[in-house]
């Protein structure tokens, strides 16, 4: 449970019930879905639909950072791809800044949006030399950087730049929930298969069918493989966050190109000061011990047990170049994923993006992200990222798991391995422990009581039910 899931709006939607036609089917109404439909709203007939309920996916377990200053990516992808690439990357990143504001002010969207500036730390002599270049790349784009002004954490070498916020994603949510509440918006309203008929995309839920023109994948993690394999193309990475109560709010937001990395921000919600402190993330083939996990992450920031409000965990999809896929998959099919860790800017952005390749059939940055682009890094990444995936398969697959709780026991029924689960109540959970998506095998998150596939990040809670794609099934095992 995230410190942002207590903010709960008024506003609910229906579950789809019978047959619909429209133009256009969003899927997904995370950050990406829901600001793609805000940008649609006035000039097509769009209709979302969400598994669960909106916004209660990755959006709302991130830490809310809108800032074009991520780690030290701009000499990344100059040295790795080109610099006219990651010149681009950063305009992209400040124009997403900037329409996030002019979502938020116009329409008056209360989401303790506020201005803070951002630092990159080298916590290790050996990656000073990387943020420094991060230094040069943005001064030669015109853009002021401090350097070692941050006092309030240890560091080699830090940069610094202004123009960047950070606010609360739920309550931007929120705040477009109520903007989009004529629209034909459902929750619990799950797509399970996409076929085209003639010219026209035919989206199956249980309950009913929606025909339309065009379709925008917003779900986070496709939930089809093929043709897109994006299996092949990325891997997931997990991060443990902790929200404490803290005595200053002290109006910057951090992150380390260093490894152990870590990342900061604060939040004042009028009561209280927090202090959303993020670490341990790894790639989830490895370290999938959660416990262990945050306890690495209260032992770097030094947290006492009592001063923490809320623990919580996320995953993002990374992709082989660092850069999202967002545009058009083929005709009339559009999609947006694989954000780096840093889809509240790129989630945004995609929503204008889509919307502006829907309705005037360009956008200003198409070929950076388009999902068929090739170059140089994806190429000398991609073993990099195959033996990512094989070793979360592979790895996944030895059930021995020697941080499991006692009360966690594996038996096989008809040839299938099941697990059950006995709580504080002493009922007992029975699921299935293999991921129906590709087949992974699930680890148990004892902290927050889920499976989770470690390839591809489904996730499910203790009675087998789906929570989070890509997967479409659940994996309870009825007694
Ligand atoms: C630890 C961590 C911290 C982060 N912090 C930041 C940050 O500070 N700043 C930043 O820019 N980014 C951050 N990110 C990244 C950011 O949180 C995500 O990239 C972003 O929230 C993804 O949004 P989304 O809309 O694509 O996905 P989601 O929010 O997951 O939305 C997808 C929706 O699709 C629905 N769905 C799935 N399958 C189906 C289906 N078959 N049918 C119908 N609906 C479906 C789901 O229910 C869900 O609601 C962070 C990520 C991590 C892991």
């Amino acid at each position: 449970m995230s410190l942002w899931k207590e903010y709960k709006s008024a506003c609910s939607f229906p579950k789809l019930k019978e047959d619909i036609q429209v133009d256009t089917l969003i899927i997904g109404g995370g950050i990406t879905g829901m600001t793609t439909l805000y940008y649609l709203k006035d000039n097509i007939s769009a209709c979302l639909v969400d598994a669960n309920h909106i916004g209660e996916g990755v959006t709302a377990n991130t830490i809310g950072k809108l800032t074009y200053l991520q780690g030290a990516i701009y000499s990344k992808l100059s040295k790795n791809i080109n610099p006219l690439v990651a010149d681009s990357y950063l305009k992209s990143q400040k124009d997403a800044i900037s329409f996030a504001k002019e979502i938020i002010e116009k329409n008056n969207i209360s989401c303790h949006l506020e201005k803070v500036k951002s630092y990159s730390l080298a916590i290790k002599e050996k990656d000073v030399k990387a943020l420094k270049e991060e230094k040069n790349f943005l001064e030669k784009q015109n853009i002021k950087v401090e350097e070692n002004t941050l006092c309030s954490q240890n560091y080699k070498y830090a940069i610094g730049v202004e123009d960047t916020y950070v606010f609360n994603p739920m309550e931007y949510i929120n705040g477009l929930k109520e903007i989009l509440k004529e629209k034909q918006i459902y929750e619990q309203t799950k797509i399970t298969k996409i076929e085209l008929n003639h010219n026209q995309y035919i989206c199956y839920t249980k309950n009913a069918n929606i025909t339309c023109k065009n379709v925008i994948v917003a779900c986070h993690y496709p939930f089809f493989t093929i043709p897109f394999f994006l299996p092949l193309k990325s891997h997931i990475e997990k991060s443990y966050i902790i929200a404490c109560k803290y005595d200053k709010n002290e109006k910057y937001s951090c992150i380390t190109v260093s490894n152990p990395g870590f990342s900061v921000r604060f939040y004042e919600d009028g009561k209280n000061i927090y202090k959303i402190c993020l670490g341990k993330s790894h790639v989830t083939a490895i370290n999938q011990d959660d416990k262990k996990n945050f306890q690495k992450v209260k032992q770097l920031f030094s947290i006492k047990e009592a001063d923490i409000v809320k623990e919580w965990s996320n995953i993002d999809i990374i992709t082989d170049d660092f850069l999202p896929y967002i545009g058009l998959m083929k005709k009339n099919f559009y999609m947006a994923t694989g954000f780096n860790t840093w889809g509240m800017t790129n989630g945004i952005l995609a929503g204008k993006i889509i919307s502006e390749l829907l309705l005037c059939g360009k956008s200003n940055y198409q070929d950076l992200f388009s999902l068929h682009r090739i170059n140089k890094y994806k190429i000398k990444s991609f073993f990099a990222n195959t033996a990512i995936s094989m070793k979360a398969m592979l790895g996944s697959k030895l059930t021995h798991k020697k941080w499991y709780p006692s009360s966690l026991k594996f038996i096989h029924e008809n040839g299938k391995s099941v697990a059950i689960y006995t709580d504080k109540d002493k009922k007992e959970h029975k699921v299935f422990t293999t991921c129906p998506h590709l087949g992974c095998s699930l680890i148990f998150n004892e902290n927050e009581l889920t499976w989770d596939c470690p390839c591809h990040s489904s996730r499910f809670d203790l009675d087998g039910k789906c929570i989070k794609g890509p997967s479409l099934y659940d994996i309870s095992c009825k007694k």
